[in-house]
């Protein structure tokens, strides 16, 4: 690697400007390491392209720190062409690293607006090919951020992502906000992928048997651990174990009590110890479930490890 400093992924390609959360100033530094797991587990969704706090981490970096905890490897997650690539790519590369790739919902009406929608798509389908792309995501609806005007083309790229999943047969990772009953009728209407994670899961008890009912994967971040979100727990208590997943969405929604900080992959243990304290149950043992649920729905980081290739695309030649 000595000589192909050009060649290598950039460190990351988004910078998070936040400085402020709910009219509070944030803290931005990165907090301490957790104590190490014993049984490791993986990140099952996190955002590695974004920069964070006064001193940001790259990549490889975040890697190293998780791997001292025992998170072992992550799910990297791309919104647009842009952070897809990098995922993809990144991936292709690195052996803690497996990627997903997909147009966010609430950039899908930005293309639609420019006449881009379906060409971005059509790339999503050519990177969600690549041997290390093992999941099409974040697609989904977001009723939150993004009003009725921008819904056409939600549910056009997210009708478009859940086929590009079952045309690949790699797991299809949903970010539902505001939309449960929604993401569900459309799941059914178009049928879902036989490995659908809803990715931060953000529903109640209704949402979560009917999560369990299909057989879908229920991933908890670290709003599980907030103190007003009694809701979600109430929705891990009826959700079977064999459905669990667990993820950060860093540098989003750090767990308590480190809120506000920079969220990592390394701090993914708060979560899963708030997550087994609430069941009841073993840290080990869930972390045993959990890590075996991973593989399941992703397969192994191990398989089509990455090769040095001497013409591989770089980021900077896909730009
Ligand atoms: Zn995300």
């Amino acid at each position: 690697m000595s000589d192909a400093s050009n060649a290598e992924p950039s460190n990351y390609v988004r910078q998070r400007n936040t400085t402020e959360i709910n009219g509070t100033s944030r803290d931005l530094t990165y907090p301490p390491l957790p104590e190490a797991l014993t049984v490791p587990v993986y990140d099952n969704h996190t955002h590695l392209e974004i920069a964070d706090g006064i001193e940001p981490i790259g990549y490889l970096e975040h890697l190293d720190r998780a791997s001292s905890v025992g998170v072992r490897g992550v799910i990297q997650v791309g919104g647009d062409l842009e952070t897809s690539r990098w995922s993809a790519e990144v991936a292709a590369n690195e052996p803690r690293m497996l990627a997903a790739v997909a147009i966010h919902p609430n950039e899908a009406p930005r293309y639609a607006e420019a006449g881009q929608l379906q060409s971005a798509i059509a790339e999503i389908a050519e990177l969600a090919k690549r041997p290390r792309v093992r999941a099409v995501g974040e697609t989904g609806l977001d009723f939150f951020r993004t009003g009725e005007e921008g819904r056409a083309a939600q549910y056009e790229s997210f009708e478009a992502h859940i086929e590009i999943a079952k045309r690949e047969g790699i797991a299809l990772q949903i970010h539902d906000r505001d939309a449960h009953d929604e993401v569900v009728r459309t799941l059914k209407r178009v049928g879902a992928p036989e490995k659908t994670v809803f990715h931060c899961f953000s529903g109640d008890v209704v949402l979560a048997r009917q999560c369990a009912e299909n057989g879908w994967y229920t991933s908890f971040s670290g709003n599980v651990t907030f103190k007003n979100a009694e809701d979600l727990r109430e929705a891990l208590d009826v959700m079977p174990r064999a459905l669990l997943l667990v993820e950060t969405d860093a540098p989003f929604l750090t767990p308590t009590p480190l809120r506000g900080r920079p969220n990592a992959p390394y701090l993914l243990p708060h979560t899963l110890r708030a997550m087994a304290a609430r069941l009841g149950t073993d840290v080990s043992m869930l972390a045993a479930q959990i890590s075996s649920n991973t593989e399941l729905v992703y397969g192994l980081w191990t398989d089509d490890p990455p090769v040095p290739d001497e013409d591989a695309v770089t980021p900077a030649a896909l730009a």
